[in-house]
């Protein structure tokens, strides 16, 4: 087992963020931890890379305790915090460089640069880390994540943020990893966890409420719908005719509403379709009322 965590529970004072969860994760497996905000994602990626300890349980990387084994828990992992704190004034070189002489990488300049070459960094590897583009920020916290070649990468929300282009290069990226190293990643988007991984674990108000395939989360959607503006009119039956899609309206001016059901992740068909037809895409947004009932009736089942 690349993850083992058993009976953890986590105290913030008196509120309880993880309750008794128990879950483990094999070699070269991706797994979704899935769950709205504050039902305890990030504090579980803390514990599992050692950044705070866990109130009660015990968990194990690689079979090292991260209680008593740290320092061999932490070569083991490669972790993007939520909110990535990177050096703005640093250049990118020079920023994985600081991160390799932290892990003492051995012939850090060849390392780093198959790194830059792994994320797609290589058109912005002379730039700032403040002049990137979010996506390309993220590239550069995964890129530092894998900086000492981790057996398992833990990734804290690494499509936050990003605009849908940016958004499918991550997502490839990922799965990409994925065959050579255990991923677990945590999302709030149903449909991106399901189009990456193996494996879905949902969590909710610190505890797991389901744990299966991902194959098995998808028949449970129900669908998704997206607002999105664009620049200019679009035509509303040019939107309805795009795969899976089995609303649109115009909502007012140019923001317009689109729905459908099916595994592809809307906002990308809608993304490939305005690029496609010249289009540009203002905003796009996932409608999340639509979200949570779909993650209540998933949720529900195994109440
Ligand atoms: P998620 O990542 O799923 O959004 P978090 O793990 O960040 O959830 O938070 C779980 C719960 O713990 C939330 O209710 C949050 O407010 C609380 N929490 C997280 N970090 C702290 C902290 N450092 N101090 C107090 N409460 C916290
Ligand atoms: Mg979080």
């Amino acid at each position: 087992m690349s993850i083992k965590v058993e009976g953890v529970s986590k105290f913030y004072g008196e509120q309880k963020a993880l309750d008794n969860v128990s879950f483990s994760v094999g070699a070269k497996e991706v797994v979704g931890f899935l769950g709205p905000n504050g039902a305890g994602k990030s504090t579980m990626m803390k514990i599992i890379t050692c950044f705070i300890p866990p109130s009660e349980g015990r968990v194990e990387v690689c079979g090292f305790d991260t209680d008593k084994q740290s320092l061999e828990v932490r070569r083991q992992v490669g972790y993007l915090p939520e909110s990535n704190p990177l050096y703005h004034e640093m250049y990118v070189k020079e920023y994985l460089g600081f991160v390799a002489g932290l892990y003492g990488i051995p012939d850090p300049k060849k390392r780093i640069a198959e790194m830059i070459e792994a994320t797609g960094l290589g058109v912005e590897q002379h730039k700032k880390i403040g002049q990137l583009s979010k996506g390309y920020k993220q590239r550069v916290g995964l890129a530092q994540a894998m900086l000492n070649d981790p057996k398992v990468l833990i990734l804290d929300e690494p499509t936050s943020g990003l605009d849908p282009n940016q958004l499918i290069g991550i997502r490839q990226l990922i799965k990409q990893l994925g065959k050579e190293k255990t991923v677990l990643f945590s999302s709030h988007i149903m449909q991106e966890v399901e189009a990456i991984c193996d494996r879905v674990i949902i969590i909710d108000r610190g505890r797991i409420v389901t744990d299966r395939k991902a194959s098995e989360v998808s028949d449970a959607l129900g669908g998704q719908t997206v607002i999105v503006e664009f620049s200019a009119e679009v035509g509303i039956s040019a939107l309805r005719a795009i795969a899976t899609v089995k609303h649109a309206d115009r909502v007012q001016g140019l923001t317009y509403t689109v729905s459908g059901s099916g595994s592809e992740d809307l906002r990308m068909l809608v993304a490939q379709w305005a690029q496609q037809h010249g289009h540009l895409i203002l905003s796009m947004n996932v409608e999340e009322e639509r979200l949570e009932a779909v993650f209540q009736r998933l949720t529900a089942t195994d109440r």
